[in-house]
């Protein structure tokens, strides 16, 4: 298994185009909290324009990166994030730009599919007022989108 692999296992994370860095975890503060932080990039050759639709050829090139700031579970007690560089392409058939997916989130959503099934499992020990509370108190937006993820994956265990 190499190193990659290993941290994706480490992390349960099921992104075989997630690519971390060399320097993968660093201790940094996201929204004023000491956490972990995982570095990695996301890079692959998409088959077609998200926009359009027209299929990969050279007119689709490579345009930076968007980074965002990924809730994964927490690893030894401490928050934990995955500071996800995600490849940005432009398509000069419609002229528009667009981010690589990845199957560890939801489009528009920063919180890790596999941290919404580890709430739903805690939740589930009825732990889930204690988990929500205090994470809608720091930040109520996220214990929002967190309430409306983890009602489906509750809903169907
Ligand atoms: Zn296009």
């Amino acid at each position: 298994m190499s190193h990659n692999d290993s941290i994706i296992n480490l992390l349960n994370l099921k992104d075989e185009n997630i690519i971390f860095d060399e320097n993968f975890c660093i201790d940094g503060i996201v929204k004023g909290v000491k956490c972990k932080v995982f570095n990695a990039t996301l890079t692959y050759k998409p088959k077609a324009c998200y926009s359009c639709g027209h299929i990969f050829d050279k007119k689709i090139i490579k345009y930076g990166f968007k980074t965002s700031d990924i809730k994964i579970p927490n690893v030894s007690g401490f928050n934990a994030y995955l500071r996800l560089r995600k490849q940005r392409y432009f398509c000069k058939h419609c002229n528009s730009t667009f981010i690589l997916k990845t199957n560890i989130v939801k489009k528009n959503c920063f919180i890790s599919n596999n941290t919404k099934l580890a709430i739903a499992l805690s939740a589930k020990e009825n732990q889930n007022t204690c988990v929500l509370m205090s994470l809608s108190q720091s930040n109520p937006q996220l214990g929002l989108c967190l309430l409306f993820s983890v009602i489906p994956i509750l809903d169907k265990s």
